[in-house]
């Protein structure tokens, strides 16, 4: 046992330690006893572009809390650690890289960063992929390398012999496996269709990485001339200079106004190019005209129309959003430049016939906010309908649960509207598409291995394609490629299906539902058996917390401040399911006073349990083995079992169930409460200051006192309580207590110490009347100005069992209220004397010799008040003063910051005296 508990709090001094020691003990390895039930997560992989923000670290409580949980009870728990290589996130973070690099000397600004961009892709094509990727690989290092040092200081109980990464040779054999067998299938294929192309990133991304924008835009009214000159007709477009890629103008079949005009030809205006009108179903009578031009080159719902009446393609748009060849006169401008030149050119003719404002959604890049152009290219894709048909049962049977239960009907109506994903990407960061090109045959190979010659006209020369996949091909792998599928592991075997989830409704689409397609479709069973979606943090207004706000908070700056368990409580807490989470640091620095709380109260009892005798601890150790099959019990003293220690027994069964029980429904935020007002405001402030007095007592030879077995249980069972939010300090805690059988760490003891068995509602109701008289007894004092006397009291009941159970505990009444003497009638006490507090149970009246002088007592409330008014003020201004906060020493700064609350709990219970007072 160590010698001395340092008097304050300091996280930083145990932290680190801890979260060394769990890992460098492996000490989260899953056990190998393959008969007890086993619990598997595995990480939703943080991306390798940066450090964790406070969505991971909420994650990652979330997360962890659950995992310790399901140890401590018992379970074989593996969470299984990794990184996503975010092929398009990284591949932008490493040009920025680059180009930063290149003009070093630039001022910050938008300006800068995209300077930045355009010059890291320069010399991107400059290095070549080969020189590129070893750039990639080395950010990879560093950036995987910090967040798990942040995971690890987070107390994350990772198995980190099992950490994955989803370019790993082994995992990158999965991806390959999975993508030959899909197109084997039929259910990948290649083909030229519209694809949302970012002339930004230069590469197609898929219909999930774009997001909708209201904006304002305009409707043009053209007129296309029919072709023998006798007249017009009037097509609305939001997209003017689309029309150059036009191939025919299309009307509904059912529309009577433009019956006659149905195989008739119209003359593109400006390129003067011969076009036919059309009868599609498709087009909406009542939009602009109710005729409308087909670009089948450029618009999704226009291609098909296209396929449908086998008109021809004209690409007017590359790939840089510039006007191509096909353009004409406007070839080389610009996308918007281009719109400008034909409305005005349109004008000049004549053939504008009006412009009207019209809202429309405008689809951009969710990486680089750049609007998408809607672009004609080959691409890969995956058959998305049989795929999902699966995914969709596997719900609806209830064979996964998706929490909040709401979420459930969203994943089922995306599901049931899915499209075709496009899987390839034009980026060089990530898994490349397995596919050989036969320029002399037209053969295409998709193969696991290089192919030496293509296998139809035995050329020597195949062309591999320099595509890479979307992330999400991989990361949909993730459950399974993570375990050692294809290979049949013991891990596939043991931890598959694995049975939670955890993740934000923002990659519910992307990435949860891709999971379990590919789930059913490679290993025939789901993914997972739940799926918990969790909230996002926000700050202390609600607003969502973005740089451009200011608002960010950093959780390393934070943890760094207010200790990990701190921080952890503070999510955990406000973790309600289906509610956004506030939070600030305010709510931080009161979950550092409850560590601090749970600190003092630890030190309270392990200084006085070193001034045991030895042989006295040495009983106590034996006495904090559990009883197998029982747990722990209160112990009777020498005549009956202590009120106090009944009470706090079944309390705490009751709070263990209770928790248990929240715990197992997502309600974090009810299990952190429970534990959180047990400790301080029954274990603290009732229970310890009950037993005080016989804890301080000199124990005279060996014998080992009750009420020390009885306070150690339940201390010992409250750090097992806390542990799985507040992992450090219990641990550091823990560690002080005598034991017999240590074990290596609180976080492998079990989760429950207390059964049902303690429970005990007469206790519980009897306890609650003494603490009732008490704290009457203590606003009555306060009332008239005696908080600093020792007053009488008479206390008068009809229940003679209420007498005699307060006449029995009178002693800790006198002591815990400040009273001189009690005495006790049956009966009630009359109203009309004054001064009688009346509760449903009893009547109480303070008796006082000298008569109270109210106003003396004010005055001198009031000048405590300043005074500590002044001293506050001081210490607030110390602790916002920036160059004092980075300078001075942690434990100086730790030492303000303590006096700080200290000072103010004062100031509050000022406050509420003068105000009693009246
Ligand atoms: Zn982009
Ligand atoms: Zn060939």
């Amino acid at each position: 046992m160590a010698a001395e508990i340092p008097k304050v709090y300091s996280p930083e001094a145990i932290e680190p330690r801890w979260a060394r020691y769990w890992v460098e003990r492996k000490l989260y390895r899953p056990g190998d006893d393959l008969s007890q039930p086993r619990f598997c997560l595995v990480i939703p992989p943080p991306n390798i572009t940066g450090l964790l923000h406070m969505g991971h670290m909420l994650e990652h409580t979330e997360i962890d809390v659950l995992m310790r949980w399901h140890r401590m009870r018992g379970e074989n728990v593996l969470w299984l650690p990794g990184t996503d290589h975010a092929s398009i996130a990284t591949q932008m973070i490493v040009e920025r890289e680059l180009g930063r690099e290149a003009l070093p000397d630039l001022p910050p600004g938008a300006e800068t960063e995209s300077t930045w961009r355009r010059e890291g892709q320069r010399r991107r094509r400059e290095m070549g992929p080969e020189g590129f990727l070893e750039r990639c690989w080395k950010w990879k290092e560093e950036s995987g390398g910090t967040i798990r040092h942040q995971m690890e200081r987070l107390g994350a109980s990772c198995d980190w012999t099992r950490d994955r990464f989803t370019m790993d040779p082994a995992y990158s054999r999965a991806v390959l496996e999975v993508f030959v067998r899909l197109y084997e299938e039929g259910l990948i294929y290649r083909g030229k269709y519209i694809v949302n192309w970012c002339p930004r990133c230069g590469t197609a991304v898929s219909d999930l990485e774009v997001i909708h924008e209201e904006r304002q835009g305009k409707l043009w009214y053209i007129r296309y001339p029919f072709e023998d000159g006798s007249g017009h007709l009037s097509v609305a477009t939001t997209r003017p200079e689309s029309m150059l890629g036009d191939t025919a103008v299309a009307v509904n079949p059912a529309d009577e106004r433009y019956r006659p005009v149905v195989g008739r030809n119209v003359v593109l205006p400006l390129l003067e190019r011969i076009i036919p009108v059309v009868a599609d179903e498709f087009v909406d009578p009542q939009f602009g005209t109710g005729a409308v031009k087909v670009t089948p080159a450029h618009d999704a719902n226009d291609f098909e129309i296209a396929l449908r009446h086998n008109l021809p393609r004209v690409e007017v748009i590359d790939e840089e959003a510039r006007m191509s060849e096909a353009a004409g006169p406007y070839r080389g401008l610009d996308r918007y430049e281009a719109r400008d030149a034909v409305v005005q050119d349109l004008r000049e003719r004549g053939l504008l016939e009006k412009i009207e404002d019209y809202p429309l959604s405008v689809g951009t890049c969710q990486r680089c906010k750049t609007v998408v152009e809607p672009r004609l290219s080959a691409q890969w894709f995956m058959k998305m309908k049989p795929l999902a048909e699966p995914a969709i049962r596997v719900v609806e049977q209830g064979r996964i649960r998706i929490v909040p239960e709401n979420y459930q009907k969203i994943y089922l109506d995306w599901m049931t509207n899915i499209h075709d994903w496009c899987i390839s990407r034009q980026l060089w960061w990530g898994h490349r598409i397995p596919v050989w090109y036969c320029d002399a045959c037209g053969h295409v190979v998709v193969a696991r291995e290089t192919p030496a010659a293509c296998p139809k006209c035995r050329a020597q020369s195949l062309r591999p394609e320099t595509d890479v996949l979307d992330t999400w091909f991989s990361s949909a792998l993730w459950p399974f490629a993570t375990l050692g599928w294809p290979d049949d592991t013991q891990d596939l075997r043991r931890f598959y299906p694995t049975d939670l989830m955890i993740m934000g409704f923002d990659i519910l689409f992307f990435w949860g539902a891709r999971m379990i397609m590919m789930g059913m479709k490679f290993m025939n069973d789901v993914p997972f058996r739940e799926l918990y979606i969790h909230a996002l943090v926000r700050d202390a207004e609600k607003q969502k917390m973005s740089k451009t706000k200011g608002n960010v908070i950093d959780p390393l700056e934070v943890t760094e401040r207010f200790g990990t368990d701190a921080v952890r409580f503070a999510l955990a807490i406000s973790a309600a399911p289906g509610t956004d989470i506030t939070f600030s640091y305010d709510k931080v620095e009161s979950y550092r006073a409850f560590a601090n709380k749970i600190w003092n109260a630890g030190r309270f009892i392990l200084m006085n349990l070193q001034k045991l005798p030895e042989p006295t601890r040495d009983k106590l150790a034996t006495a904090l083995q559990p009883i197998p099959g029982v747990g722990f019990e209160p112990v009777a003293g020498p005549e009956h079992l202590a009120l106090p220690d009944s009470w706090i027994f079944s309390r705490l069964a009751t709070v263990s169930r209770e928790m248990n029980e929240a715990l197992s429904s997502y309600r974090f935020h009810e299990a952190a409460f429970k534990v959180y007002h047990f400790f301080w405001h029954e274990f603290c402030d009732w229970y310890l200051e009950w037993v005080k007095p016989e804890i301080t007592a000199a124990v005279e030879g060996e014998k080992l006192p009750p009420v020390w077995v009885n306070l150690a249980r339940v201390f010992e069972a409250s750090l097992h309580l806390l542990q799985p939010f507040m992992p450090f300090i219990t641990e550091e805690l823990w560690h002080q207590l005598p034991h017999t059988i240590q074990g290596p760490s609180l976080s492998l003891r079990p989760f429950n110490l207390v059964g049902e068995r303690v429970v005990d509602p007469v206790s519980e109701k009897q306890f609650q009347i003494v603490q009732e008289l008490i704290v009457t007894a203590r606003n009555a004092k306060a009332e008239m100005g005696l908080q600093n006397q020792k007053p009488s009291a008479q206390v008068a009941s009809d229940d003679l069992r209420v007498l005699e159970l307060l006449r029995t505990q009178q002693e800790t009444v006198l002591r815990l209220a400040g009273l001189q003497a009690l005495n006790f009638t049956r009966g009630h006490l009359a109203a009309s004397v004054g001064g009688v507090h009346a509760t449903p149970t009893f009547d109480l009246r303070l008796f006082h010799e000298e008569p109270v002088d109210r106003e003396a007592e004010r005055a001198r409330l009031q000048k405590e008040r300043d005074k500590l008014e002044r001293q506050l003020a001081q210490v607030k201004k110390q602790l916002e003063n920036q160059e004092f906060l980075s300078r001075a020493p942690r434990d100086v700064v730790r030492g303000v910051e303590h006096r700080h609350s200290e000072l103010n709990v004062h100031y509050r219970k000022v406050l509420e005296s003068l105000e009693r007072l009246g």
